[in-house]
């Protein structure tokens, strides 16, 4: 449809410019032929030739001045020229009135051919304007008008030179009147050539009326030249004609400028026939010269003649210097395209040394993926290397590229025309590519390499910082991350947080080999049994933590009981059967947002909180636990003092040898008179004090001072000190016993030493050791708290014990349950049979004493005495004494 709107409009376009050329020529014709029907007379035809010549050029200024006003940039200034020249014309032509009017007598050359002259400059500068030539103007093109505007004067001089030959006026009079003409033919001569040479888009309308009329107008000057020669001159005619004509041509130009006066300024095209006007340009100017010159001295003159030749020579010379100058620039042009090739060799030369001397191989690609370059290294590291080559297409090269999900990469880098840079593991190779692809503005150029090692080694930097080198276990680095993580999304978690107990007795007495290996083992242990959320991590040490997801308390103590029996069962590590056990903190997080930190130090409050418990127990976080480990680290600091401090005291509690019914010997136990707390019991501070490792300078403290208090008793009384597991691993504990011994005189046989299982929980030899040296000085060692434990009772065997210490869990039993009086059974039996005394400890009543007196050597316990002060031993032996006697004596009376 607008097409076709088009169509018509142009179509009235013409209609409108025919009708418009009619009119023209009809009114140009109808005032000159000046038909009868007008019946002029004498001043009616001066008043015609008035208006012809003042209206003519007046319309014309005005349409061009129009035309300027509507038109922008160098149109405007070529309208304004046009405007200038017509208005020169219209001021020659005024002048001439005047003359004619006031009787002034007008001898050629007079002031309005100035005015004349100066029109044909502004005219010629128009048109080239107009042709917008100076925007396209090479060297060449200058030449070309020069030439061609040269050729053509001199053309219009040689066909006047008869006429000049017999001028009827003065020499400069001729030579202008010859030079008018030809000035207005180079004129129209240069608007020809640039209305050849230079297409404007919807202007060649307008520019081919111009370019009609200064053909007009030099017609008219060539005959008004020819009529001034020959003195024939008259007003009117053929000359007047013309010059009406050619001003009513300018005026239909400008009103033509009307119809593209709003487009916006289009931009010059080149006509393909340019070139071959351009080439012939010179030739056709020789031509012009020398066919005019040739014709003028046929006619018969010599001189110009002679002219001729000689400026034919000029214009060879001219041509000459054009033809120099064409050569010598492309000459220039192909030496610098030389140059520049030879760089852009040289230059790509460069990038494929380098491209191949790159580790990384190269594909370099085109918009349509088909291969332009690659490197040898490419054609190496690929698979299909036959297909590798210029021109084969990326997909078929890598079939797989699509379902890899590399394809995607590329074709993002394509569109996006950003870089790219991605990992691929190449299936049927089992390796890692690095890849990275550039896009260029030909295409895509992909960089890769073979990354198997360097992201193994990154993956085992990367297993190393978050894992345990020894377990493989998560380390705490990665617990951190986990916990944090889980939190921050308030995931419902439980924190379960293990100690192995024992262990560092076993890395202490059987080596760290045999540690490691306990370590691995329980490990592997823990490892069994998570869920695939789940994440066991080892902390250091002994230290291990579970987080388990979705798990409340009651799932969260499943599982301690699971990892406690798990921690629990025995190892065989080294041909030895060793057993652990553990203790457990658990914290739960409710996914309340509480802080992760918090909630494992809260694990380790209920892991201290079962640890002081009793061994192998799990707790789970109550606030008041933290209460409890505060208390803990304030009696930890305090200890440090207290022994300086004389804060530790002995009591002692009897030991009653059944069978004689006498006090065998009394057992040394400790207290702590704290400055604040008052009376502080071993079970309290003991665990604090193994810790920090000051149990060692107490136990040599207790050690003496008992033996010291013992000297005074008599001399059948034994006395009986508690040694800590720690005091066997951190001292050298024979050589201290001895000094002991050796200080307070006290005879090695009068000194039992109690220890506990733990003491010989791994068939220790560093432990059997020391306890052989310590029996070597001719003490006795008992062993404590008999069957709370976890080893087995194979080394009963190995150490001649003398003497069993049944633990008070079992005696309290005693005598309603079953359980309880069958492991005090067996156990007296373990004695008989081993030849060790049996002591039943913590006997509170008369049942348990009338019970365990069957059986037991010896009895210990509130119901006989509680621990007393030293002060006191003598007063308990005397009153334990005399109740025995008061006993026997009832006795003796009941049986009397
Ligand atoms: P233990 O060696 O088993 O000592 C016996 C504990 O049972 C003592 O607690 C004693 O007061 C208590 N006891 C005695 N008869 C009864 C009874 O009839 N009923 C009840 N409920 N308890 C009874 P104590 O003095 O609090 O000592 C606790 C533990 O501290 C001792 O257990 C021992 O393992 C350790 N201990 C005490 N003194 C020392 C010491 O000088 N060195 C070391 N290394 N450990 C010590
Ligand atoms: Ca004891
Ligand atoms: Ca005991």
């Amino acid at each position: 449809m607008p097409l076709l709107f088009q169509n018509f409009a142009s179509c009235m376009s013409v209609t409108r410019r025919l009708v418009c050329l009619l009119a023209l020529g009809l009114m140009v014709l109808v005032f000159e032929t000046s038909p009868e029907w007008l019946h002029l007379d004498t001043d009616g035809m001066i008043a015609r030739a008035v208006v012809m010549q003042i209206g003519g050029p007046l319309l014309a200024a005005l349409a061009c001045l129009a035309a300027a006003i509507r038109s922008k940039g160098s149109d405007r200034q070529a309208w304004f020229s046009f405007a200038i020249g017509s208005g020169l014309y219209l001021a020659g032509n005024l002048t001439y009135l005047g003359y004619a009017l006031t009787g002034i007598e007008s001898r050629f050359p007079a002031l309005p051919e100035a005015a004349y002259f100066v029109m044909a400059v502004f005219f010629a500068k128009g048109i080239l304007l107009y042709g917008k030539v100076r925007q396209q103007i090479s060297r060449v093109q200058v030449y070309n008008f020069v030439l061609i505007a040269c050729a053509v004067m001199l053309a219009s001089m040689f066909l006047l030179n008869r006429a000049v030959d017999k001028s009827v006026m003065p020499p400069f009079a001729t030579g202008l009147a010859v030079f008018y003409p030809a000035l207005w033919f180079s004129v129209a001569a240069s608007g020809a050539i640039s209305l050849l040479l230079y297409a404007q888009p919807g202007k060649t309308y307008a520019f081919g009326l111009l370019l009609a009329a200064m053909l007009a107008e030099s017609v008219a000057d060539f005959a008004y030249a020819l009529q001034l020669l020959r003195g024939t001159y008259e007003n009117g005619g053929l000359t007047q004609l013309l010059w009406v004509t050619s001003a009513g041509l300018i005026v239909l130009a400008g009103l033509e400028q009307r119809v593209f006066a709003g487009r916006p300024a289009a931009q010059p095209v080149r006509r393909p026939v340019h070139s071959v006007v351009e080439a012939a340009i010179p030739s056709i100017a020789i031509a012009i010269v020398l066919v005019s010159g040739s014709l003028t001295s046929a006619l018969g003159n010599g001189t110009f003649a002679l002219l001729a030749v000689v400026l034919a020579l000029g214009f060879a010379g001219f041509s000459g210097l054009r033809e120099y100058w064409i050569i010598n620039t492309q000459k220039q042009l192909r030496s610098t395209v030389e140059a520049k090739s030879a760089a852009l060799e040289k230059s790509q030369a460069q990038v494929e040394s380098v491209l191949e001397s790159t580790s990384d191989s190269v594909i370099v690609l085109d918009h349509d993926w088909l291969v332009v370059y690659f490197n040898h290294r490419a054609a190496e590291e690929i698979d299909n290397s036959a297909m590798l080559k210029p021109g084969v297409c990326l997909w078929d090269l890598f079939p797989a590229a699509e379902t890899s999900g590399e394809a995607a990469h590329y074709r993002k880098a394509a569109a996006t025309r950003q870089p790219v840079e991605f990992e691929l593991f190449v299936e049927d190779r089992q390796i890692w590519l690095g890849i990275q692809a550039f896009p260029t503005p030909d295409g895509l150029s992909i960089f890769f390499h073979n990354i198997t090692e360097q992201k193994q080694a990154r993956d085992e930097v990367l297993h190393l910082a978050h894992h345990d080198p020894l377990t493989g276990l998560a380390n705490r680095t990665m617990f951190y991350d986990r916990l944090h993580a889980l939190a921050a999304r308030r995931a419902r978690f439980a924190v379960i947080l293990i100690d192995v107990d024992h262990f560092k007795e076993v890395n202490d007495t059987l080596g760290h080999s045999v540690g490691d290996a306990l370590l691995k083992a329980t490990a592997e242990r823990f490892r069994t049994g998570l869920g695939p959320d789940d994440l066991v991590a080892r902390l250091g040490g002994d230290e291990f933590v579970i987080i388990t997801e979705n798990a409340d308390a009651s799932e969260a103590t499943e599982m301690a009981r699971r990892y406690a029996m798990a921690a629990g069962t025995p190892h065989e590590i080294e041909g030895e059967s060793i057993r652990l056990g553990a203790s457990i903190g658990i914290a739960i997080s409710e996914g309340n947002g509480e802080d992760p930190d918090r909630l494992f130090r809260n694990a380790d409050i209920a892991l201290y909180a079962a640890k002081a418990d009793a061994r192998g127990a799990f707790r789970i976080f109550e606030p008041a636990m933290e209460a409890g480990l505060q208390d803990r680290q304030a009696l930890r600091a305090d200890l440090r003092a207290a022994l300086g401090n004389g804060e530790f005291m002995l009591m002692y509690q009897p030991q009653v040898e059944l069978r004689g019914e006498q006090v065998s010997g009394f057992e040394a136990l400790i207290r702590w008179r704290h400055p604040t707390r008052g009376l502080i019991g071993p079970e309290v501070f003991i665990p604090i004090a193994e810790e920090s490792g000051l149990i060692i300078a107490i136990g040599e403290w207790a050690l003496s001072t008992a033996c010291a208090e013992a000297m005074k008793w008599p001399t059948e009384v034994s006395l009986a000190v508690n040694l800590s597991t720690r005091e066997f691993a951190g001292s050298d504990l024979a050589s201290n016993v001895a000094r002991a011994l050796k200080e307070s005189g006290l005879p090695a046989e009068r000194l039992e030493l109690e220890i506990t299982e733990s003491v010989l929980l791994k068939n220790s030899r560093a432990n059997l050791e020391t306890l052989r040296r310590l029996r070597a000085l001719g003490l006795r060692i008992a062993i404590d708290d008999f069957g709370t434990g976890y080893s087995s009772l194979a080394y009963l065997q190995q150490f001649p014990f003398s003497k069993i210490k049944i633990d008070r869990s079992f005696i309290s039993g005693l005598p309603e349950s079953d359980a309880s009086q069958a492991i005090v059974r067996s156990v007296i039996g373990l004695g008989i049979a081993l030849g060790m005394r049996v002591t039943a400890e913590g006997v509170e009543t008369e049942s348990q004493y009338d019970w365990v007196r069957l059986g037991c050597n010896e009895v210990q316990g509130y119901f006989l005495s509680p621990p007393v002060a030293a002060s006191e031993v003598m007063a308990t032996m005397a009153r334990l004494n005399a109740r025995r006697d008061g006993e026997r004596a009832e006795q003796a009376r009941k049986a009397g």
